[in-house]
């Protein structure tokens, strides 16, 4: 059976906030949350991006095989890559095979066989934690957080490697009482490599308008660095190494 082609919305080449190194980036159509904060909204609907075969990004990551002597590689991102989970198996074990790191930049909010399998051929996870509060997370999402904690979980227990990645929101997430939580939670974990933190910013704000979509966080301000720092604290009680992002 041939390769199955991805959704792809965008690449990034030479990226490097999305995993070590320099990277790679290929952005898929396609999410099914609804994040209230969402800076790519552009990339919600599987009807939009272009279909990209596994063996043309293949040939992409060749061309930059030169700039990832450093632990590089390709990562893939969204949208939600594990909506094309199945097609990504292909892209990731085609390019292991060549001998190229793959990271994959997920909410982990599909945890089945194909996930797993796809894990397989994953040397990396960058898990996007949003609210580890069961109402908070549907009222930030529009979905439960059960599948990603568990998504969690499932790493710990397989021994893959991961960074968990939290936006810190003013008034929804960045509470002190949160943080503790969210730290409680992810204390002494082993394969937990780090935890990046990510402070709310309205860059992606234009989009919805372009979009006619309306923006339920309207007005609401990024944090300031004290609140960053405060926040870090926190969290570098329970885990080791914190990054402000
Ligand atoms: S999971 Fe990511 S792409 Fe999907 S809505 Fe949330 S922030 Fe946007």
């Amino acid at each position: 059976m041939g390769t199955l082609p991805l959704k792809v919305h965008s690449f990034e080449s030479l990226g490097t906030h999305e995993g070590p190194g320099i990277r790679l980036v290929v952005f898929l159509q396609g999410c099914h949350l609804r994040c209230l904060y969402c800076h790519n909204p552009d990339t919600w609907h599987l009807e939009g991006g272009t279909f990209v075969m596994p063996e043309e990004i293949l040939t992409m990551l060749e061309k930059e095989r030169p700039y990832f002597s450093s632990g590089g590689g390709l990562t893939v991102s969204g949208g939600e890559p594990l909506i094309q989970r199945h097609a990504l198996y292909d892209l990731f074990s085609m390019a292991r095979k060549a001998g190229f790191n793959t990271a994959l930049d997920t909410n982990g909010a599909i945890l089945d066989d194909a996930t797993r399998n796809l894990l397989t051929e994953t040397d990396l996870v960058l898990l996007d934690l949003k609210d580890v509060r069961e109402e908070h997370h549907k009222k930030l999402t529009g979905v439960s957080n059960y599948v990603p904690l568990a998504f969690a979980d499932y790493l710990e227990k397989i021994g893959k490697r991961y960074w968990v990645r939290h936006v810190l929101v003013p008034g929804y997430t960045l509470q002190p009482e949160h943080l503790h939580l969210l730290g409680r939670r992810l204390a002494g974990r082993k394969a937990l490599e780090r935890l990046e933190i990510l402070p709310y910013h309205t860059y992606g704000v234009y989009k919805y308008k372009e979009l006619g979509i309306p923006y339920q966080l309207s007005g609401l301000q990024p944090p300031g660095p004290e609140q960053v720092a405060e926040a870090k604290q926190i969290l570098q009680q329970y885990i080791p190494d914190v990054r402000i992002r």
